[in-house]
C-alpha cells in the first residue's frame, strides 16, 4: 500500500445526533471512496475534551463547547484513504458552518460556529494522535476493500 494512505478521525457531534444526520454524514464519506476502519458510539468526558480541544481550553466558549460535546454520545469514526486528512477536511467545510461552501457537510447541514455537525482531524500529525485518542488498536480493522481497484489508479494504491 502506498505511503500516502492516511487514517483520520471524524466525530459526529451531538447536534447531528439530535438532528438524525448520522446516516447522511456517513454516506458522504462512503461515496467519496474513503474506507471505514473503525466506528463506535461513545460519551466524552471533561478530561478527553480538555485533551482533544487543548488549543481552545482558555477560550471563553470552551465551557459551552464542552457542555455541548457532552450533551449526547458522539459517533467516532476512523476513515482511510490517500491523503485522507486533507480530503476529509475539504468535505467537512470550514468551522463557521453558515459560511462553509455548499456541498460540504457543514455547508449543507449546519449554520453554527459551534454546532457544526462534525469534527475532522486537521493535520496528519494530529490525525495520528486523535485516532489513538478515540480508538484502541483492536478497534481499527484491517481488510481489503475491493472497491479500491476502481477508486485509485494503479500507481496511487
Ligand atoms: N468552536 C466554537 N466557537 C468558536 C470556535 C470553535 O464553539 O469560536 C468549536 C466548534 O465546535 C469547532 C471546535 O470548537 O468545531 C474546534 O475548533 P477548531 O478551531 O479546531 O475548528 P475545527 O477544526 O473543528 O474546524
Ligand atoms: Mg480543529
Amino acid at each position: 500500500m502506498s505511503e500516502n494512505f492516511e487514517k483520520t478521525l471524524v466525530l459526529i457531534k451531538p447536534d447531528a445526533i439530535q438532528r438524525s444526520l448520522v446516516g447522511d454524514i456517513i454516506q458522504r464519506f462512503e461515496r467519496k471512496g474513503l474506507k471505514l476502519l473503525g466506528l463506535k458510539m461513545m460519551s466524552l468526558d471533561e478530561a478527553v475534551l480538555r485533551e482533544h480541544y487543548a488549543h481552545l481550553v482558555d477560550k471563553p466558549f470552551f465551557a459551552g463547547l464542552a457542555k455541548f460535546m457532552k450533551s449526547t454520545p458522539v459517533v467516532a469514526m476512523c476513515w482511510e484513504g490517500v491523503e485522507a486528512v486533507a480530503a476529509v477536511r475539504l468535505i467537512a467545510g470550514i468551522t463557521k458552518a453558515r459560511e462553509a461552501d455548499a456541498g460540504t457537510i457543514r455547508g449543507d447541514f449546519a449554520m453554527s460556529v459551534s454546532c457544526n455537525v462534525i469534527h475532522a482531524s486537521d493535520t496528519t500529525e494530529n490525525a495520528e494522535i486523535e485516532v489513538k485518542r478515540f480508538f484502541n488498536s483492536d478497534e481499527i480493522y484491517d481488510y481489503d476493500k475491493t472497491e479500491y481497484l476502481h477508486i485509485y489508479a494503479d500507481d496511487e494504491r
